[in-house]
């Protein structure tokens, strides 16, 4: 029970990691409202949580509007009471998202507007309802290609998430007297439908796969035990990091065969 009493706002909260973290924070006795833009999933991943007995809510929240984000922290405050804990994890990989050359304005749009955006947004709601509350745990998920460049590009994402990276890392300095820590999440290559559904195919795959010391891709449920501890008072002198969940691959050169 390491979220005992606390009450955690989790976008992306429909699917992989997002869900995962949900069923976790609920399994550790905090109230979790999920937010998300798919609503049936949605629902599903708070009636998982009611049906183990724990405490749960969606709401439809799209985190690039900021009405939506807005609103879904009033939820949150409304529903449970207070706001502890935020972890801004929504977020999308474009289909048509390439090199510098090829990807569209409109695709650098979306992804900006989604992925930076939103986590402003969800900071920006956020820190009042934390202060509230008395200070809190604040999560945003970035990804390890903040941190290294891939010859398999995603520029608009790459960008994306280096700029959650460097706005965590601001926010984190900027609110630490305020007992409101905040840290940015790096995933590895996780197996989650976001990723998969680009590596169709065993050679993309191993094309990954050769570039993780461990050998394999992340489960959703590993980045979820990493958010729990940032979450909980556990981590309580943690703030301002780069939290690398990635298997090792920032610290390999060569890997084994
Ligand atoms: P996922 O696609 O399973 O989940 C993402 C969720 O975000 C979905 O439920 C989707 O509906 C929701 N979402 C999309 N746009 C939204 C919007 N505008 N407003 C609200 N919700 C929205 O993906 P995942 O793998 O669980 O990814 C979660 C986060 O982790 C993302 O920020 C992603 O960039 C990051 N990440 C993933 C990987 C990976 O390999 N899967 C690696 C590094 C970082």
């Amino acid at each position: 029970m390491r979220l005992l009493n606390k009450v955690a706002l989790i976008t992306g909260g429909s699917s992989g990691i997002g869900r995962e973290t949900a069923l976790l924070f609920a399994q550790e006795g905090a109230a979790v409202v999920v937010a998300d833009v798919n609503d049936t999933a949605g629902q599903e991943t708070a009636q998982l949580i009611l049906d183990q007995g724990g405490k749960a809510a969606y709401v439809r929240a799209d985190v690039s509007k900021a009405a939506d984000c807005e609103n879904m922290v009033a939820f949150a405050e409304q529903t449970f009471g207070q706001l502890n804990i935020v972890f801004n994890n929504a977020g999308i990989m474009h289909s048509d998202d390439d090199n510098a050359v090829t990807t569209e304005e409109s695709v650098w749009d979306l992804t900006m507007n989604i992925n930076v955006k939103g986590v402003f947004f969800g900071c920006k709601y956020a820190i009042p309802a934390l202060r509230r509350a008395g200070g809190g745990s604040i999560i945003n998920t970035a990804s390890f290609v903040a941190l290294l460049g891939a010859a398999t590009p995603q520029i608009a994402y790459t960008a994306s998430k280096g700029a959650v990276l460097s706005m965590s890392r601001e926010l984190a300095v900027i609110h630490a007297r305020e007992n409101i820590r905040v840290n940015a999440l790096c995933p590895g290559p996780l197996r989650t439908e976001l990723l998969m559904k680009f590596l169709n195919t065993e050679a993309k795959k191993q094309r990954r796969l050769v570039h993780v010391p461990m050998g394999r891709f992340g489960e959703a449920k590993e980045m979820a035990y990493a958010a729990l501890f940032l979450a909980s008072d556990e981590s309580s002198y943690v703030t301002g990091t780069d939290f690398l969940v990635d298997g090792g691959i920032k610290a390999a050169y060569v890997t084994p065969e």
